[in-house]
């Protein structure tokens, strides 16, 4: 059988729509009918060749709702399950990374629409221990956003420790989640964007944000923890000058422009910069556990599959109000 899919041919150049020949899944595979797929930021970096060992051709997705339709050996799931899959799609399960419930840093670590074909597409091939069963309060097209922007983000609050003001650098499709869950876990979150971007200050007061504002503004307090989630070197010293002594800042991006020097007072006082790489899938379970009784709300806009590149065009342009979904 034959089952379309978009596939990045070459770095830069638009995705084109492309026909293969399904593949059966092999011993501990599953195969999925993509029901939906969100576009993350990271597909961005994909298609400009900011990742690192890419391999082409790819097709890119990482945050797949999709049903079951067929089982490799050893995979014990009825036909029509719902289940998500990630950017995490593969780990050795052996290191001493895997074995500490860090299997996101994994070496031989392989990950969804980078190194594995992904979700912008009919059908998926994923491997079983990487897909997650969805929480019924959410549509497909809804859910998901949950699959990285909400997991990973919800990873990034986890690295904020107990802080309770949390600057958000970047106001999308991470951001418009975490903040929901950040406030009913009844922390204030304080948002910046673009400088006079109005439109996406007001979308994060609407999510919940105590107070919004350009990056180039100063809160009106000093922040516990800041999280960046735009791909911008610069607002890491921008940001550590906003959190008090001993808070973090969090890089939540695959990617970001090279951080600029910025004199040592600005860390001092025992200030923490650290990034976020991936996902484990303790943060898939308990977010998927913790979304539906927040309940956290997913901005969506659909595109049909055929117009993954203007999802990702309207991305780049920052014209999206929350998140891209592709359904196929
Ligand atoms: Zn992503
Ligand atoms: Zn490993």
């Amino acid at each position: 059988m034959l089952s379309q899919c978009m596939s990045l041919e070459r770095v830069g150049e638009p995705l084109r729509l492309k026909s293969r020949e399904l593949r059966p899944p092999g011993p501990g595979q599953v195969l999925l009918r993509v029901r939906a797929c969100a576009v993350c930021r990271t597909d961005l970096h994909l298609v400009d060749g900011e990742l690192p060992d890419l391999r082409l051709p790819i097709v890119p997705g990482h945050e797949i709702v999709g049903e079951v339709i067929e089982t490799g050996a050893g995979v014990d799931l009825a036909r029509g399950v719902r289940l998500g899959v990630p950017w995490l799609g593969a780990a050795c399960g052996t290191c001493g990374f895997c074995r500490s419930e860090l299997e996101n840093l994994c070496d031989s670590a392989r990950f969804t629409g980078f190194q594995i074909d992904g979700g912008y597409a009919e059908h998926v091939l994923a491997d079983a221990r990487f897909c997650f069963p969805l929480p019924d309060a959410f549509d497909d097209l809804h859910a998901a956003p949950l699959l990285c922007a909400g997991v990973i983000g919800y990873r990034c609050l986890r690295m904020a420790g107990d802080a309770k003001r949390i600057g958000v650098y970047g106001f999308g499709a991470a951001a418009h989640i975490i903040a929901q869950v950040a406030r009913w876990q009844g922390r204030e979150i304080y948002a910046f964007s673009r400088p006079g971007d109005e439109a996406a200050q007001q979308f994060a007061r609407e999510c919940g944000a105590h107070w919004a504002g350009g990056s180039d503004a100063t809160p009106p307090q000093l922040l516990d923890a800041a999280l960046i989630f735009a791909p911008v070197g610069d607002l890491v010293p921008i940001a550590l000058g906003a959190i008090r002594k001993a808070g973090v800042v969090v890089c939540g991006g695959i990617h970001m422009s090279d951080i600029p020097a910025f004199r040592y007072s600005l860390l001092w006082g025992e200030r923490v910069v650290r990034s976020v790489a991936n996902l484990t899938r303790r943060d898939v379970r308990e977010f998927m556990e913790l979304a539906p009784r927040v309940p956290v709300r997913t901005e969506v806009e659909a595109f049909a599959l055929a117009n993954a590149n203007v999802a990702l065009a309207r991305l780049r342009t920052g014209q999206l109000k929350g998140a891209a979904v592709l359904v196929p």
